[in-house]
């Protein structure tokens, strides 16, 4: 882009962003708030009503004379899928550019085969483009999958539950659907959906954890996504909490997936249930202790039930003391704890935080804000979309 064609990008970028701020406002209103002048507000609101990113309402109240036209933004100029790819379930939404959710899907995943997985979610994102209103326009689809993932490739390099080589994920599932499609580690979309759309809106310094079959971390960091030299940071699971502790499926010991992620939460109740203690857990599998889930634990826990309770709350400690370390390294304002497991809710959550407010040092807890992610399970497949609408809403680059 070169000087006038960057100028101009930048002064429409201006009005938008006033525009989304400020709500319902006039010509006249974004000449002062922006400093251009009233030629250039009419030339840009003129391309972006054209476009479809402002629409015109009715006049608004004035002091004097004709009251002006008032403008406000459309978010539903585009819309965007995202699409999360767990070990268990694929979930998507179709939401607008402020994160509103038109439509949502979940089904169980079929099992570890990568073909079948991305079949899946090929057919998740055919969903959502189905439930999209006639004559929308779709951005295209964000999808967030445990691992190592290269953004700028769009290629998934490793999953602990797809296995596989690495392949270009974001390639084979554009062709498959018919839209761009961008891919980024599930946690780190987590951690964007709630800077993007959830209560933690524009949070400079936010985590993401995301606690399921595995546990990771998405680090925005001053207003930045904080992705390491390789695109390898986050993996908060396998950081040490019990060194003493079982053996993780990465091959080392005590890291904190072996303890609380969710196939640990089944192992402990399972282990205790063997021992002789007695659970609802056992009649919700019909006896078939090979058949609980993390899910059991957390239905149970629900019900009622003081095993599923200890263990999520034992699990809860776990994530809190390595939580507690995060806060006292990166002093965080937020910390979003999201993923299949945080639908155990307090039971998970009140452990987590005395635990890791515990370990924090007093000044780096003082004002730090532990809680459940604004969109539950969907968070991830919102912060997958997230990845679509942000650039569409970014002020222009010089290149
Ligand atoms: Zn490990």
């Amino acid at each position: 882009m070169n000087g006038p064609e960057l100028i101009r990008q930048m002064n429409r970028h201006r009005v938008l962003e006033a525009v989304r701020r400020q709500g319902p406002v006039s010509r006249a209103d974004l000449a002062a708030a922006t400093g251009l002048t009233r030629p250039t507000i009419s030339a840009l609101v003129a391309e972006l009503l054209a476009e479809g990113w402002l629409e015109e309402i009715g006049p608004g109240g004035s002091s004097g004379g004709r009251r002006p036209i008032l403008l406000r933004f459309n978010p539903r100029a585009y819309l965007a899928i995202g699409v999360e790819l767990s070990a268990a379930h694929v979930r998507a939404v179709l939401c607008d550019l402020e994160g509103q959710v038109l439509a949502r899907h979940k089904e169980r995943t079929r099992g570890p085969d990568p073909n079948e997985a991305l079949r899946q979610v090929a057919g998740a994102i055919a969903a959502m483009k189905a439930a999209a209103p006639p004559r929308s326009r779709l951005a295209g689809a964000g999808f967030g999958i445990t691992g190592l993932v290269d953004r700028e490739q769009g290629i998934w390099r490793y999953s602990p539950h797809y296995p596989g080589p690495e392949r270009p994920v974001a390639a084979e599932l554009s062709q498959a659907c018919g839209l761009p499609v961008t891919v980024e580690n599930d946690a780190r979309c987590l951690a964007l959906g709630e800077y993007h759309f959830g209560e933690a809106k524009g949070s400079p310094s936010l985590i993401g954890v995301r606690v399921g079959n595995s546990i990771g971390a998405g680090m925005i960091l001053d207003g930045s996504l904080y992705t390491g030299t390789d695109s390898g940071a986050g993996e908060l699971g396998h950081v040490a909490v019990a060194p003493e502790g079982p053996r993780c499926a990465c091959g080392r010991y005590g890291c904190l997936e072996a303890v609380a992620a969710a196939a640990a939460i089944a192992r402990s109740a399972v282990r205790q249930i063997a021992g002789g203690r007695h659970s609802r857990i056992t009649e919700l599998v019909g006896g078939r202790l090979d058949e609980v889930l993390g899910s059991t634990v957390i239905a149970a826990a629900t019900e009622g039930d003081p095993l599923a309770q200890e263990v999520l709350a034992e699990a809860g400690r776990y994530l809190g003391m390595a939580i507690g370390n995060l806060i006292n390294l990166l002093n965080p304002t937020d910390v979003v704890i999201g993923g299949g497991t945080s639908r155990a809710g307090e039971f998970l959550l009140g452990p987590l935080r005395e635990a890791a407010l515990a370990r924090a040092l007093p000044y780096q807890a003082r004002r730090v804000r532990i809680r459940l992610a604004t969109h539950g399970e969907y968070g991830v497949a919102l912060g997958a979309a997230a990845l679509v609408i942000a650039p569409l809403l970014a002020p222009p680059a010089p290149t």
